[in-house]
């Protein structure tokens, strides 16, 4: 077994190597968009409420004025029964004007009632709809420096992968063009960006296939390319290592 024919073994593993560092790279990247998502989305469900607040505080706002306007009416019917109380002579209509006035004065309370209670839970409204309002403006601020920040950041990632990438790129440009199709190939079908797997013990150390002897022989003999059955990787000699 000669180590000139294990080359491009090497070279794929340098290369599986970088391909993982991009990954963690693009990892980070993803970390970084989600902080600015995280706030975002604060933001959405703050706005909702708001907006639901304010509806609710029109909503309101309606109710209490026919509620006032309900008020008056009975307040006026009130006084008017109380005026004509000292006006009329028979018992009848006295009775009948003290029975109205009767009815009238607990209505009257409750409504008042309702219409306190009502405009104290619109203030408490107001509070909570002012209170998004400074949220909203303050992580607005927030929002923009964070961009700022995670567009600096991501662009350094961003850089790194390129050099990844481009001494990946160097490197499969020294391998005779079959392998380094195969290895192309391969990282185009590998979802995951595992290209390579190394055989141990027969098996594939990505998926646990058992390979064939004559497989075994190919893959340490290293003169083709071989590819895991079941995984479709690339098969490595676990005896580069050693
Ligand atoms: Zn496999």
């Amino acid at each position: 077994m000669s180590k000139k024919y294990m080359e491009h073994f090497r070279v794929f593993i340098e290369a599986q190597s970088l391909l993982k560092k991009i990954a963690q790279h693009r990892d980070h990247i993803e970390e970084h968009q989600k902080r600015i998502q995280f706030v975002e989305k604060n933001r959405e469900k703050r706005k909702e409420i708001k907006e639901e607040n304010q509806q609710q505080v029109i909503s309101m706002g309606k109710d209490i004025s026919s509620l006032e306007k309900e008020l008056f009416s009975k307040e006026k019917d009130l006084s008017r029964a109380n005026e004509n109380l000292h006006k009329v002579t028979s018992e009848s209509q006295v009775k009948a004007l003290e029975n109205e006035i009767h009815k009238l004065t607990p209505l009257i309370e409750e409504l008042q009632e309702e219409i306190l209670e009502k405009l104290g839970r619109c203030e408490e409204i107001e509070s909570e709809i002012s209170k998004a309002e400074q949220f909203l403006e303050g992580s607005q601020v927030t929002l923009v420096e964070l961009e700022e920040e995670v567009s600096l950041d991501i662009e350094k990632e961003e850089a790194k992968i390129k050099n990844y990438s481009q001494r990946i790129d160097f490197l499969l440009e020294g391998l005779e063009s079959n392998n380094r199709e195969s290895f192309l190939q391969t990282q185009k079908s590998a979802k995951d960006g595992q290209v390579i797997a190394f055989l141990n013990n027969r098996k594939c150390s990505r998926c646990r296939f058992e390979a064939s002897s004559s497989q075994v022989a190919e893959v340490e003999n290293a003169r083709n390319i071989e590819f895991c059955q079941s995984c479709s990787r690339i098969l490595i000699p676990s005896t580069i290592n050693s």
